[in-house]
């Protein structure tokens, strides 16, 4: 066999097993930026930031600085959220 062919195959077999051994940490893994949409009954909704910190472009978050977008996503990201707090 290609001597050149078997290290590029070990060295994916080793970027495999490194990659199940941080999927099996998932406390390593931050969110640092994203965005969401929300189906809402009045359309869509544009979320920004992360799970830690989420920013809505929605009337009410302007105006209480939360919303029930925001809410919503706590509840369907808690992930990060108890991470930090549990620190
Ligand atoms: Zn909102």
């Amino acid at each position: 066999m290609n001597s050149q062919l078997q290290t590029i195959e070990s060295a994916l077999q080793q970027a495999e097993a490194e990659a199940r051994r941080y999927a099996a940490m998932p406390a390593r893994f931050d969110i640092i930026s994203m965005e969401l949409e929300i189906q809402t009954e009045d359309g869509r909704q544009m979320l920004c930031g992360s799970p830690l910190d989420w920013t809505c472009t929605c009337a009410f978050y302007g105006e209480w600085g939360t919303c029930s977008h925001v809410m919503a996503a706590d509840i369907v990201f808690p992930h990060q959220k108890n991470k930090r707090e549990s620190i």
